[in-house]
């Protein structure tokens, strides 16, 4: 994950709740990857330290357990930045230039010079980090999913030219996030319509107060559509579970006004986040128990990152 800053709801269902069940079934490595924010800001580092801090707490709130998987960061390990110069060395130019990400991206942040080596080349930096840990598996949403056949493309042909030294990564695929942003946009920090797991109550309660509804409905007295009101995706989310029958029902006959139904969502809402806001609270108060924690997660990927580069350098033969 970039540390772009703090993380909203978007990420957790598109993410960090399936991340939390994985760590309980598979040995599983996550990690923040602060050199990739490079390839996109690499003249705005100036938030990157604080990002990472507030995204591992998130991390933390959230229930990524230190006992269980191994959280670290990304620069910590050198080794990544040695692999990912062997594989540049076999990878071929075209297999970057047709990866559908680059042209996207190179199409959409116009107010950007995306003309680098970097840019062209995190793929080949997002293999290394995954063969490194000879990952059986990269669990990602259907936009990523490119990035690993890749990864998968990089590693075979590294195994032809060398010996059988990575495993061949799967896909997992995860769903992608349906909670939408305030505008029933992809939620995105970007786009100013977010809701943060590190807000307040207060906070989402404001936040939620301003959420578009169904488009269609503009009197109480209308009856509203909740299959395309985002409110609603949210009660499905967050509210006890008698309650989105009822606000189906009451929503249709127009029983029951937007504002009302956004009240009771954000209270929902706020109390879902409650676990979340008391973890945070506590690492927040101790952080010189997060920064171990990070310590601990790079020491152990440094010393998986370091057996797999002994068995890279033999097998290429330098
Ligand atoms: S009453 Fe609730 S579900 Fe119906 S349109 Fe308003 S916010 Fe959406």
């Amino acid at each position: 994950m970039r540390p772009t800053g703090p993380l909203h709801l978007g990420n957790l269902h598109g993410a960090l709740a399936n991340w939390k069940n994985m760590q309980d079934d598979y040995e599983c490595f996550f990690f923040i990857a602060d050199w990739h924010a490079l390839t996109t800001d690499y003249d705005a580092t100036e938030p990157i330290k604080a990002n990472i801090h507030a995204v591992f707490l998130d991390w933390l709130s959230v229930g990524l357990s230190p006992e269980k998987c191994t959280l670290f960061v990304q620069s910590h390990q050198k080794e990544h930045a040695e692999l990912f110069l062997l594989l540049s060395m076999i990878t071929p130019l075209p297999w970057l230039e047709r990866n559908p990400t680059y042209k996207e991206q190179m199409d959409q942040l116009k107010t950007r010079d995306l003309t680098t080596f970097g840019f062209l080349g995190y793929p080949v930096l997002q293999a290394a980090d995954i063969i490194i840990y000879k990952a059986n598996g990269v669990p990602v949403g259907i936009d990523q999913a490119p990035h690993v056949e890749l990864t998968r493309e990089i590693a075979r042909r590294f195994n032809h030219f060398y010996g059988d030294v990575f495993p061949i990564p799967d896909t997992i695929l995860t769903e992608t996030s349906k909670v939408l942003g305030l505008d029933r946009r992809k939620m995105s920090k970007s786009y100013e319509n977010a809701i943060f797991l590190s807000d307040s109550p207060d906070e989402i309660r404001q936040k939620v107060a301003q959420m578009i509804t169904d488009p269609q409905r503009a009197r109480k007295a209308d009856p509203g559509n909740p299959d395309i009101c985002n409110v609603f995706s949210f009660h499905k989310l967050y509210s006890a579970e008698e309650t989105p029958p009822r606000i189906d029902s009451e929503c249709r006959k127009a029983q029951i006004g937007c504002v009302e139904c956004k009240k009771l969502m954000a209270e929902s809402l706020v109390e879902a986040l409650a676990p979340i806001r008391e973890k945070r609270s506590y690492y927040e108060t101790r952080p010189e128990m997060v920064t171990e924690i990070m310590q601990t997660g790079n020491e152990h990927a440094n010393r998986v990152a370091r057996e797999t580069m002994k068995d890279v350098r033999e097998a290429v033969g330098i």
